[in-house]
């Protein structure tokens, strides 16, 4: 049976948080032919222990880039400081904005119960925003949507506060998930530095084998849907086979 391809937005708060919990799923999503957009809500401009911020901002916007064009994904750079994403009018009418443009089917995002700030932040702002892009009477600078996105929440680092209800096997594209984060070199040695010697790479596999393990696969991303009126459950819409 034929299938429409989807539009798929996924919003992350740091440049490689993406690629650490969902990138999995996005590179089944590009490439069954679904077009993806890859939201990056701070600049990640405190990344790093020896650059200046202006320096490292610009380096980690290029390594998202490089990541997304992995899988043909679109990055949409909101460019908030890093650790300084507020939740006001104008981040509600800036993610408003962000997901008219991207017109999606399907919009994942953090954990609204995350533990970091910018990430359970972030996550709220996209939830909220939700309904609000199909508002006629919020002017954006996009047209406002004929129809509301579905909503899933993607993990959260080490799976802190989060059960997921869902998981995407992503064994089949796990390299490309590796090669995506790899993306992300500035992060490698500062972080491992951070987390007892563990680089992110590590720490993903980690992750990315438990969830497969929950799920009986080698490697998988869990979601979780948002629970809301109209009911908005359809796991139909990610990338199950
Ligand atoms: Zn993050």
């Amino acid at each position: 049976m034929s299938r429409q391809p989807l539009r798929v937005l996924a919003i992350g708060a740091h440049p490689d948080d993406l690629e650490f919990q969902c990138s999995g799923t996005l590179a089944k999503y590009a490439a069954r032919g679904d077009t993806v957009f890859m939201a990056v809500v701070t600049n990640g401009d405190i990344g790093s222990a020896t650059h200046t911020m202006e320096e490292i901002g610009a380096i980690r916007k290029q390594e998202a880039l490089d990541s997304a064009a992995l899988i043909g994904a679109e990055l949409i750079w909101m460019d908030y400081h890093d650790e300084f994403f507020f939740y006001n009018e104008e981040s509600r009418r800036r993610m408003i904005e962000v997901i008219r443009m991207a017109e999606p089917d399907v919009v994942l995002s953090h954990w609204t119960e995350d533990y970091h700030p910018d990430h359970s932040l972030s996550g709220m702002a996209a939830r909220d925003a939700r309904i609000m892009t199909a508002v006629p009477l919020i002017v954006t600078a996009s047209a406002h949507l004929k129809k509301i996105p579905t909503h899933f929440f993607y993990d959260t680092l080490a799976g802190v506060n989060f059960t997921p209800e869902v998981y995407v096997d992503v064994t089949e594209t796990f390299a490309t998930k590796q090669q995506m984060l790899a993306c992300h070199k500035s992060q490698t040695a500062w972080i491992s530095d951070i987390f007892e010697g563990r680089s992110i790479a590590q720490m993903m596999e980690i992750q990315s084998a438990f969830r497969g393990m929950q799920a009986g696969v080698r490697y998988a991303e869990g979601f979780r849907a948002l629970e809301t009126f109209p009911r908005a459950r359809d796991y139909s819409l990610l990338p199950l086979e």
